[in-house]
């Protein structure tokens, strides 16, 4: 079967690990935590670190040290990864859903510009929610496949409304924005390494970002806010903490992340390349490949000229090839129904329509061949 995104691991990882086993730091202590965290913050020119358990963990924890608080509203896009109106409520907090523009999939900042300028006023200092009385505390854009989001604007309307921005980066390590470091264009900026992400840790998240407060901030909620080993706490903190073991396979893995990225985008390239011309066919948005991730690949179907997205993955499936729909939008899941919601007229339009291809970092360029040439086939019967 040739699958979606699976991990690369190597020896490296191997000799890591067994390190961790033979020095006996395999829990929350060790060195590897310190290192992943300051090679991950250096390489995106932020400060500090802060490594989780996971990209969920790192996104809540990330909330809650920009002063989101139960009760507020926090805005993000609804065509992304559940986990992020997950993190907006694990702080018991509502997300205010907001549509993507069809460039890049990220979330489109004219109309959440103007969903603030007509359903906010500032109340006593606060930016309120008009109709539910609500405060709104956070902007967090995400960067879809690793595609930035139009951070310029995002920042401006930021400053307009007062509101700190954090980022869910998850799938965009090692991308720059306009040359500019990934950690300066948000307060905070969250990847994750999930076994599906350009690299992995197994599982793990990171922060890093310009606002050194809230970074040292997240680091201190995310051990337990212990303030002493004498167990003295000073708040309510979380068990949030990346092991050694985890981290020890993050530092091995960036070793060979540029090689990921250019792989990523290798894959990208040749499936654009092969599929521009089929009728009802488009490649993904974006085509600025070098900036951006590319975590996974694939096409948007038009489902008109050509079969379902559905019935072309179960016909990929009889070749062994493993392929996917995309992120259904938040909007339309059953526990998140009742969110504040604007226009999702692109969203809707677009995310039935996305197929996504095999894109490991370890596919073959054989493989990509019989995925080229399998999909072909499919598509012209
Ligand atoms: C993967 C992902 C996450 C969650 O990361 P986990 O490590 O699986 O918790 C969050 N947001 C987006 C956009 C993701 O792709």
């Amino acid at each position: 079967m040739i699958l979606m995104a699976i991990p690369n691991i190597g020896d490296l990882e191997g000799e890591y690990l067994a390190e961790c086993v033979r020095t006996n730091f395999v829990s929350t202590v060790g060195p590897f935590v310190s290192r992943f965290e300051a090679e991950v913050a250096d390489m995106h020119g932020s400060e500090m670190g802060v490594a989780t358990s996971a990209g969920t963990t790192s996104l809540h924890v990330g909330l809650v040290a920009l002063g989101v608080k139960p009760g507020d509203i926090v805005i993000c896009p609804s065509f992304t990864f559940i986990a992020t109106a997950n993190a907006i409520r694990h702080q018991h907090a509502d997300a205010w859903l907001m549509d993507i523009n069809s460039e890049t999939w990220t979330i489109d900042p004219d109309k959440m510009d103007e969903a603030l300028k007509r359903e906010t006023s500032r109340i006593d200092g606060e930016l309120i929610h008009t109709k539910s009385g609500k405060r709104v505390a956070a902007i967090v854009p995400v960067y879809t496949l690793g595609n930035l989001a139009e951070m310029d604007h995002i920042n401006q309307i930021a400053k307009d409304f007062k509101l700190p921005i954090l980022a869910d980066a998850a799938a965009a390590i090692g991308v720059n924005y306009k040359g500019r470091n990934l950690s300066d264009i948000a307060d905070l900026t969250s990847f994750s390494f999930n076994g599906n992400k350009t690299i992995t840790s197994g599982g793990g998240g990171m922060l890093i970002g310009r606002n050194l407060d809230a970074l040292k901030r997240a680091k201190h909620l995310s051990t337990t806010a212990r303030t002493s080993p004498n167990y003295d706490y000073d708040e309510v903190g979380f068990n949030y903490r990346m092991t050694n073991i985890q981290a020890a396979v993050g530092c091995a893995q960036l070793k060979r992340l540029s090689g990921f990225l250019e792989r990523k985008r290798h894959v990208r390239r040749v499936y654009n390349k092969a599929f521009s011309g089929f009728d009802g066919v488009s490649i993904f948005p974006n085509h600025d490949i070098n900036n951006s991730a590319c975590w996974f690949s694939g096409l948007i179907l038009d489902q008109v000229k050509t079969p379902t997205v559905q019935d072309v993955c179960v016909q990929l499936k009889g070749h062994k090839i493993e392929a996917r729909p995309f992120w259904k939008p938040v909007h339309v899941q059953p526990q998140y129904l009742q969110s504040f919601c604007e226009d999702m007229s692109e969203t809707n339009s677009i995310w039935d329509k996305i197929i996504t291809l095999p894109s490991s970092t370890n596919i073959t360029d054989q493989e990509l061949d019989v995925v080229v040439t399998t999909l072909s086939k499919i598509l012209k019967s």
